[in-house]
């Protein structure tokens, strides 16, 4: 039986009728193999597993499209339940941020560099939203993608800051058969840019094999993949990074452990991806 909430009062009475472990698996929808993957783990490790899906305004700026953003909900409702959901809760934009909200989480260093300089606010809203999940479902776990490998960060800090009784369990990027990392962005690509996406996973590889060669130099790494973006010549690179996984400060000798991260547009459509070297 899988209950679907839309107010909060909705959600916190079927909530409280669910006692053991409860995992949640934060989602804007437009669900694919990523998000079926923290689902099914969840599965096995919790008693009853809840996804929120909420397209979140404040993560967006204005001049993102957030309107763009799909929104297949009966799709999404039919995979949840097939994967065995508990409980989904689909707020309204009002229930989430009533006209009067005025409160907002602020993580501050680690929200700074890589997708934080590039989307001015956007973490401040992933942290305040992520907050208010964690309030409203009260999840003894949470589960989040490497895929957005700052935002892990953002929210561990956000966790031990505020004293979130929450553990944070991160599960591997799930990736096509020519590495582009799942996304619910995807399907706004062009059959030509969906082709040519796979130049943020070969990047990436590209720098990990150096890396294994014995490059260290993470300059030299990230003019390898600079160097191979701009031979695609769909794809604007945004920003290469080579950084420490926690402080997600840029490193001029790449470690092994160490964050490499790309985003990349293809005309409107902006990807990002990484991996731990
Ligand atoms: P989103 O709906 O894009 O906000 O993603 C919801 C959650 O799914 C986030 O924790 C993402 O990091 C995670 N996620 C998105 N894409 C993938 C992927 N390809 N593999 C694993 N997790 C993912």
């Amino acid at each position: 039986m899988m209950h679907v909430a839309v107010t909060l009062d909705e959600l916190r009475s079927k909530r409280a009728k669910m006692s053991g472990v409860f995992g949640l698996v934060p989602t804007m929808g437009a669900l694919h193999e990523g998000h079926a993957a923290l689902i099914r783990r969840a599965r096995v490790e919790c008693d009853h597993v809840g996804v929120s899906i909420f397209v979140n305004p404040s993560q967006f700026s204005s001049k993102e499209d957030l309107s763009q953003y799909p929104k297949p909900i009966s799709r999404d409702l039919e995979m949840l339940l097939a994967l065995g959901v508990d409980l989904v809760w689909t707020p309204t934009n009002d229930i989430v941020y009533p006209p009067d909200f005025q409160t907002w989480v602020t993580v501050e260093q680690v929200s700074r560099p890589l997708e934080g300089a590039a989307r001015p606010g956007h973490f401040r809203g992933v942290a305040t939203v992520v907050a208010k999940l964690f309030n409203a479902f009260q999840p003894q776990r949470a589960y989040f993608g490497q895929k957005d490998a700052q935002q892990v960060v953002v929210i561990r800090q956000m966790i031990r800051d505020l004293n979130f009784p929450i553990e944070l369990i991160v599960c591997e990027t799930l990736r096509e058969p020519d590495g582009l990392a799942m996304s619910s962005r995807n399907v706004r690509l062009s059959s030509e840019q969906r082709k040519a996406a796979s130049i943020l996973y070969r990047a990436l590889s590209l720098a990990k094999s150096m890396f294994h060669s014995g490059e260290s130099d993470a300059n030299a790494l990230r003019d390898a993949m600079r160097h191979l973006i701009a031979s695609e010549p769909l794809s604007e690179l945004e920003y290469v990074s080579i950084a420490h996984p926690q402080s997600l400060q840029e490193i001029d000798r790449a470690d092994s452990g160490a964050l490499v991260s790309l985003a990349v547009r293809f005309g409107s459509t902006r990807l990002i991806d990484n991996i731990i070297l």
